[in-house]
């Protein structure tokens, strides 16, 4: 009995020592993430973000953007008579991105900013936890519009995984119609959109693709330079305002990136940036 006892309190005084290595180790590393994280400083994207913000001409494009969406959809309902038999049969479809096409997330952008905190996961995770995104002006009436014709939207993000049930709330709170797992696509593994768009398209007709960001609509655009990306604008002119429709968003995306990677130089990116205006 009296071994027991021993036994006991000596097992008891060893997964304390364990746990509080565990947790000793793990606040310290959690500590190193966290001063992992430099900071920065993205004032040059303050504009952007308040261009979103405070812009009534930012509403009014999206309005125009949406606007351009109704009538495509109502266009469409006059010439699908013209369509081959099979494309004809299949459900119609719209696809759109999440963030900054029906979803706001400036909010997020400007506390990177007042913080000098660069993109991160962490951040990026907890706002995302918050559900607090309101909708892109005109995107929920757009969405309601298309339900009511018949048109499965499909919301194709490349948010994480784990951010799914967050993003359905949110979505749903934020007031648009129709919101499921299967109908919000998030990413798996790669960060092209294009196996996931085919996916729909075996099944449905895809009458309208939007989104702020050129790989939302085609891989085309994917990979490019900013002469190889204008040049793929032009060849498509057809297809903006009805098939592909733009979302503006002048704070974040490929647009940026793109100039970054142009530059072969060592140059940090805000020399890069600088480097890339067109002069007089
Ligand atoms: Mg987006």
């Amino acid at each position: 009995m009296k071994s027991k006892k021993y036994l006991l309190t000596f097992g008891l005084v060893l997964s304390s020592i364990v746990s509080t290595y565990f947790v000793t180790v793990s606040t310290a590393q959690q500590g190193a993430t966290q001063t992992q994280i430099q900071t920065v400083n993205n004032d040059y994207q303050i504009n952007a973000t308040l261009f979103m913000q405070k812009a009534a001409e930012y509403r009014a494009l999206c309005f125009q953007a949406f606007y351009w969406g109704k009538r495509t959809l109502e266009d469409d309902e006059k010439s699908s008579g013209k369509l081959p038999k099979t494309e004809r049969r299949k459900p119609r479809a719209v696809v759109v991105d999440i963030d900054e096409t029906v979803l706001d997330n400036s909010p997020a952008q400007a506390f990177g900013i007042k913080n000098k905190l660069p993109f991160n996961l962490k951040d990026w995770y907890a706002w995302g936890e918050m559900r607090k995104a309101k909708a892109i002006p005109g995107a929920v009436e757009f969405a309601n519009y298309a339900k009511s014709k018949g048109v499965r939207v499909f919301y194709v993000s490349n948010r994480d995984e784990v951010q799914k049930q967050a993003t359905i709330d949110n979505l749903k709170s934020a007031g648009f119609p129709d919101i499921s797992a299967e109908n919000v696509v998030l990413r798996q593994t790669e960060s092209t959109k294009e196996p996931r768009r085919n996916a729909i398209a075996e099944k449905y007709r895809i009458v309208i693709l939007m989104g702020d960001n050129l790989n939302d609509l085609s891989d085309v655009y994917e990979r490019k330079s900013v002469a190889e990306r204008f040049a793929e604008v032009e060849k498509a002119k057809d297809f903006w305002g009805n098939k592909f429709i733009v979302l503006p968003n002048a704070m974040y995306g490929e647009w940026e990136s793109v100039i970054y990677r142009d530059d072969k130089t060592k140059a940090t990116n805000d020399v890069k940036r600088a480097n890339a205006l067109e002069l007089p």
